[in-house]
C-alpha cells in the first residue's frame, strides 16, 4: 500500500454493555487488522453519560485514526460487519449497545447516499466524538473548512472524562 492510495478516516468507537472497555480495545485490534486499512493512531478512553433513552450505563468511547484504501461503503460494511460479531443488540434507537462504529470522516469528502453520511452528521455536537479527536488530530479542518479546534469552543467536555489510554 502506498501513501497516495490512502485515505485518512476517523472511526468513533461506543460501548455501553457487556464489558464496554474490552469491547473497545478489542474492537481498536479489530480495525488494526481490516485488510487494506492501517490503525495510524487511536485516542485515550473516555466515559460519557449515555444519549437517548434513560436508565442505560455510561458510555465508553474512543476515535481511531484508519489509513485505507477500502471505497467509503465497503469501509461502512466492514464496520457493520464488526458490530454484528461483538453481539450488537438493537432493541431501541440510541438504546444500550455492545458496539457502535461511526465512520465520522472519510478524507476530505462528503458524502450523502441513502447508508452514508459523511462527516457524521451529529459529530460536531458530540462532546464524546470532538474531544478523543482532537487529542489524536489536534489540528483537523473539517470538509466544509471548519477548524475542529472551533467546533471545540463550541461543544465543551461537560461531563465527559478521558479516563485511561
Ligand atoms: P447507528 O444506529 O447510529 O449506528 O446508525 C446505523 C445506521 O446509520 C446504518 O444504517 C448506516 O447505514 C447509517 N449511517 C449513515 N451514516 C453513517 C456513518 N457516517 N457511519 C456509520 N453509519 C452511518
Amino acid at each position: 500500500m502506498t501513501e497516495m492510495d490512502l485515505i485518512r478516516c476517523f472511526i468513533g468507537l461506543g460501548s455501553n454493555l457487556e464489558d464496554p472497555r474490552a469491547q473497545v480495545d478489542q474492537a481498536l485490534d479489530e480495525l488494526a487488522a481490516l485488510p487494506d486499512c492501517e490503525l495510524v493512531a487511536r485516542s485515550s478512553l473516555y466515559r460519557s453519560d449515555p444519549v437517548g433513552p434513560a436508565g442505560q450505563p455510561d458510555y465508553i468511547n474512543a476515535v481511531a485514526e484508519l489509513h485505507t484504501r477500502l471505497e467509503a461503503e465497503t469501509l461502512l460494511d466492514r464496520l457493520q460487519a464488526l458490530e454484528q460479531a461483538h453481539r450488537r443488540v438493537r432493541l431501541e434507537h440510541w438504546g444500550p449497545r455492545t458496539l457502535d462504529l461511526d465512520l465520522l470522516l472519510y478524507g476530505n469528502t462528503t458524502i450523502d447516499t441513502p447508508r452514508l453520511h459523511v462527516p457524521h452528521p451529529w459529530m460536531r455536537e458530540r462532546a464524546f466524538v470532538l474531544w478523543p479527536l482532537a487529542e489524536i488530530a489536534p489540528d483537523l479542518i473539517l470538509p466544509d473548512g471548519c477548524a475542529l479546534k472551533q467546533c471545540l469552543a463550541y461543544c465543551p467536555m461537560g461531563t465527559l472524562e478521558r479516563i485511561s489510554l
